[in-house]
């Protein structure tokens, strides 16, 4: 490993990895042993360094618990048979948080920080990478205000910290999902494009009144006129209609640029499989569902990479999707990207560090 950036590394004299069950991880609640953090105060990232990860101080009047000015990331480390560290796509994920910190009014972050941070990191740190099949070690890059200061203003300090969490394989079974006509999760000239706390923050009403009514999670329509989909709880979201591909353009403002969409997106013109990036409308999707055109539906993300959708409620009626088989697009996508993240096929587009 290269190292071109050096900074003190104090580890901790208390390791938890003896004591971790890996069989029984639940996602986000287990913690590795070490964090990076950077700090910026006067114009630049000082103070650069990797220490045991443990409870910080902060003063009431911290400005990012007031004010949300607070920004993260989340991508994933696998582990190969060769035991290596295959990181998948970070340097995508380092470009996203700078179009949320410039939104928001944080600092550029530089990326030899984000990468070098990550990279020292997940080497002190690489027992935590799981080795199970479809396990993965998750990464949580995060900014947020410094400043001790009660008043509406962009902080002049901040804090860039890095950590993971083991996490084991996610499979997420079909969900049901409900189409959302009244609450808006982002409009034009709001917030989000930017993976910053307060949209997640905005969206746990919805989500949860649809959980009482029996779904899963939402499928977000626009704010404007809630008759286009938008994106599917934390997650883009796809429909195959009639063999073409389609989702959401992300140049409006209103969609998470996400890197599992983009990834899908590149594979599927790798396949010379049709698609369409524009929106999909609820009544379009509703004839759809009716006349059986609507092949395949599901979300995109780091987490789950596919959540594959099962029933779509509209405007009070549950409609089925039709089961699929594994020759369909959405598992092979799946396969590939799988493949791809832990080694065992070939990166065309080099979208892995290894560590
Ligand atoms: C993070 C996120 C996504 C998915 O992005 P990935 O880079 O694929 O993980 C999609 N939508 C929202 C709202 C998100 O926050």
């Amino acid at each position: 490993m290269k190292t071109s950036l050096a900074f003190p590394i104090r580890k901790t004299q208390h390791s938890h990895l003896a004591g971790t069950d890996f069989s029984n991880l639940v996602f986000g609640k287990t913690i590795s042993d070490h964090m990076f953090v950077a700090d910026y105060r006067n114009g630049e990232w000082s103070d650069l360094r990797i220490e045991p990860y443990a409870p910080m101080q902060l003063n009431p009047s911290n400005a990012a618990l007031h004010y949300g000015q607070s920004i993260f990331e989340g991508m994933k480390a696998y582990k190969n048979e060769e035991g290596e560290i295959l990181v998948f796509r970070a340097d995508a994920n380092w470009s996203r948080m700078n179009e949320s910190a410039e939104r928001m009014c944080m600092p550029y972050l530089p990326k030899e920080i984000f990468m070098e941070g990550m990279t020292q990191l997940l080497d002190l740190d690489r027992d935590w990478v799981p080795s199970a099949k479809g396990s993965s070690l998750y990464i949580r890059p995060f900014m947020f205000a410094m400043d001790d200061y009660i008043g509406v203003k962009p902080s002049d300090t901040y804090r860039f910290i890095i950590f993971t969490c083991p996490v084991g394989n996610y499979y997420s079974k079909p969900v049901s999902v409900k189409v959302e006509t009244k609450f808006t999760r982002a409009t034009e000239g709001g917030t989000g494009a930017a993976k910053t706390a307060g949209n997640y923050a905005a969206s746990l009403y919805p989500a949860l009144q649809a959980q009482k009514a029996g779904y899963d999670q939402l499928l977000w329509t626009d704010g404007k006129t809630h008759s286009k989909i938008e994106e599917s709880g934390t997650m883009n979201v796809m429909f195959k209609i009639n063999g073409t591909l389609l989702t959401a353009p992300v140049n409006g403002g209103t969609i998470l640029k996400g890197i599992t969409r983009d990834s899908v997106i590149q594979l599927a013109k790798d396949w010379n499989q049709p698609l369409e990036e524009r929106f999909v409308t609820v009544s379009e999707l509703k004839e759809a569902l009716e006349n059986g055109s609507l092949e395949e539906a599901f979300g995109t993300g780091t987490a789950a990479t596919i959540a594959h959708i099962r029933l779509i409620n509209i405007d009070g009626k549950d409609y089925e999707l039709p089961g699929k088989t594994s020759d369909a697009f959405s598992y092979r996508v799946l396969d590939a990207l799988d493949g791809i993240k832990y080694g065992s096929i070939a990166d065309p587009h080099e979208w892995i560090i290894k560590i």
